[in-house]
């Protein structure tokens, strides 16, 4: 069964970021060959999502306005920050947006629903981070 497996690797300039990586996926898809099957997208650390949405500015603002409410950044909240650590905020975010999608692929192209974009939400950056793409199919 045809398969490939592929990196992308971030270093974002900001601790937060919002990257869409569907073009990136997209291609990855393409070399791999396969018309039939699965890809999964997962971000290979903690501290950052993949997810599926809008690729709507005033939405990827609305998510930064709404994961601050829910988890906010300051270190003085969280047990895991006596650690050493500053970064509980960005392990809750994590939780919340999830760690990875998976996308059907037809006739070689990802199957996407109306305005469906994927994208790495990065939490605690300004260092090298990577996101695992796998694919299986025919
Ligand atoms: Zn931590």
């Amino acid at each position: 069964m045809p398969s490939k497996t592929a990196y992308l690797e971030f270093h974002t300039k900001h601790k937060v970021e919002f990257l869409n990586i569907t073009q990136d996926v997209a291609r990855v898809v393409k070399e791999s060959g396969v018309k039939e099957g699965m890809v999964l997208v997962n971000a290979m650390h903690i501290t950052s999502s993949v997810y599926i949405n809008d690729a709507e500015s005033g939405l990827i603002e609305d998510f930064q306005k709404w994961l601050k409410k829910l988890a906010p950044e300051d270190i003085s909240l969280y047990k895991h920050n006596l650690t050493g650590e500053d970064n509980a905020y960005a392990h809750l975010w994590r939780t919340i947006m999830g760690r990875e999608v998976v996308v059907a692929i037809t006739n070689g192209k990802l199957d996407f629903g109306p305005w469906e974009q994927i994208y790495y939400a990065e939490f605690d950056g300004q260092r090298r981070k990577k996101v695992l793409i796998k694919i299986i199919g025919e």
